[in-house]
């Protein structure tokens, strides 16, 4: 085995990539770029009833949108492709011949019918059946059949598998998060490696490829685990050295109770899904995390600790951050609860440490689409500035900075009773006249002249402050209100006010 890591990702195009599967290739990522080595995407498509169209394009959609590229894979041909097991087809076959002729498999030749009679007669004694070292001899296989049989039956085209033969003993195996395992061999059934369509079975493929493909460190999702013992006699029987397996913690319900699944996103109103996936049989769409507005950064940030956590208070990482401090020794084998509280706690912290101008121009953008006015793109920026700090994503900042935009039409009902008293439009016909003689119409300039004015009409500074906030945003939210004043201009102010005034006397 070649000393550089190399690891894959390989999922099956069976639908959109949960998030489980994007964690999967996000451990895989920042492993591969620790150790300067390779990231490697294999498209595990043999199990052509499950494909499913346009499930691999999203794959690599998702992977690219969250800035994980893979290094190898469809369409970025290394020494080991093709990438897609579909177009490897051909050479499976030799391999499972290989370990017929080694002992360690066998041709099976039991049909559908025979097989589910052993099946009911099994459960007829409420047993399991399982087709192993216990029953094998009593199934129409070449361990039973004579050899000239075999050849016959396979020259005149029966159908036939070919089932595995684990040797019988104590397998010892290391998982690199989970430490040492050990397993009684003869719990394992003979697996069918290869079909009689022609294909290999997921586990003969899986093993081949990752043998061909000089895979260092498999890294996969726990529900793998189970086939580890497979695989790894799988590779003795082979005579292979068997790759470092790495199986990562399930991703737990946000109660903690059983595995994540889209009809649990589904109630609680989260994505499941890196992208929107549009279902091609049933047309049903699936939102997406960058569809709900979060960014690529939050959506690795928030992947990363499920399962893997620093050792140390820091929560916020960036991707070259996560490379740096990556291991797999700090990956627990505990299920991770996802929490989309603490999700959109991640996503708050990545969009307030972006530019104003980054999160301006996909303001304006948002703008644009519902045909507001915003002015100039610097003016969106200043705007996106003052408000960002409550936002989560860009859809908030229509709440929170919409007034900058469009003036109130109506006034928030318990704002109004509490800041509009029977007095206040004479007073705030002052203070548009206030307005009107300043000169400096800053912020500053603003809040000068009106506070100075409050002061000498020996006036509580809500009496003004209230009613002018109301006055230009709606309510009683909302940043700095002199920076409002000053950012919509003095005529703006006090058509606003006047506005108020003849809503709320
Ligand atoms: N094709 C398998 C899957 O869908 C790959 C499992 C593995 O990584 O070995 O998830």
């Amino acid at each position: 085995m070649s000393t550089s890591v190399r690891v894959r990702f390989a999922p099956s195009p069976t639908g959109p990539l949960h998030i489980g599967g994007v964690r999967t290739a996000l451990f895989n990522y920042l492993f591969a770029k620790k150790h300067n080595g390779t990231f490697v995407l294999r498209i595990e498509d043999t199990d052509q009833n499950r494909y499913v169209e346009g499930a691999e394009d999203y794959i690599i959609n998702a992977l690219n949108w969250c800035h994980i590229p893979y290094d190898e894979g469809p369409g970025k041909e290394g020494d080991c492709g093709p990438y897609r097991q579909s177009e490897r087809k051909s050479m499976y076959k030799q391999y499972a011949l290989d370990l017929i002729e080694k002992g360690a498999a066998y041709y099976a030749f039991d049909t559908a019918q025979e097989l589910q009679t052993a099946r009911e007669n099994a459960e007829a004694k409420k047993e399991t059946f399982i087709y192993n070292h216990n029953n094998r001899n009593d199934f129409t296989n070449s361990l039973t059949l004579s050899s000239d049989e075999v050849k016959e039956r396979i020259n005149r085209g029966d159908d036939y598998v070919i089932r595995f033969k684990p040797e019988l003993k104590t397998l010892h195996m290391f998982d690199e998060i989970r430490k040492g395992i050990e397993i009684d061999t003869s719990l394992i059934d003979d697996k069918v490696l290869f079909k009689s369509d022609g294909m290999p079975t997921y586990h003969l493929a899986n093993v081949v490829d990752d043998h061909d493909m000089k895979i260092s460190h498999v890294i996969r999702g726990e529900e793998w685990l189970p086939s580890m013992a497979l695989h790894v006699l799988l590779y003795e029987s082979f005579g292979w050295e068997r790759p470092k397996f790495a199986h990562l913690p399930l991703i737990l319900k946000p109660t903690g109770k059983g595995k994540l699944s889209k009809r649990d996103g589904d109630k609680m109103g989260f994505s499941v899904f890196p992208l929107e996936w549009k279902d091609p049989k049933s047309g049903e769409i699936s939102t997406g995390f960058k569809q709900d507005g979060f960014l690529p950064e939050t959506m690795i940030n928030i992947l990363a600790f499920l399962g893997w956590n620093p050792g140390t208070e820091q929560e916020i990482f960036s991707l070259d951050e996560l490379v740096q401090a990556f291991s797999l020794d700090k990956v627990n084998s505990s299920g991770a609860k996802y929490d989309p509280e603490k999700a959109k706690w991640f996503q708050q912290q990545w969009y307030v440490a972006q530019d104003d101008a980054v999160i301006g121009a996909a303001f304006a953008k948002a703008l644009e689409e519902k045909d507001i006015d915003y002015g100039s793109q610097d003016y969106v920026n200043i705007v996106c500035g003052l408000v960002k700090e409550r936002a989560v994503f860009t859809e908030d900042l229509f709440e929170l900075a919409g007034f900058f935009f469009t003036a109130p039409d109506s006034y928030d009902e318990k704002a109004a009773k509490k800041a509009w008293k029977e007095d206040t439009s004479n007073i705030m016909t002052d203070v548009i006249k206030i307005i009107e003689d300043c000169t400096d119409d800053s912020a500053t300039g603003l809040s000068t002249a009106i506070k100075g004015w409050i002061t000498t009409q020996e006036m509580g500074f809500g009496k003004v402050m209230m009613p002018l906030r109301l006055s230009l945003v709606g309510s009683l939210m909302g940043p700095d209100v002199f920076e409002i004043a000053s950012m919509i201009g003095k005529d703006q102010t006090i058509a606003r006010i006047q506005h108020a005034i003849k809503k709320l006397s």
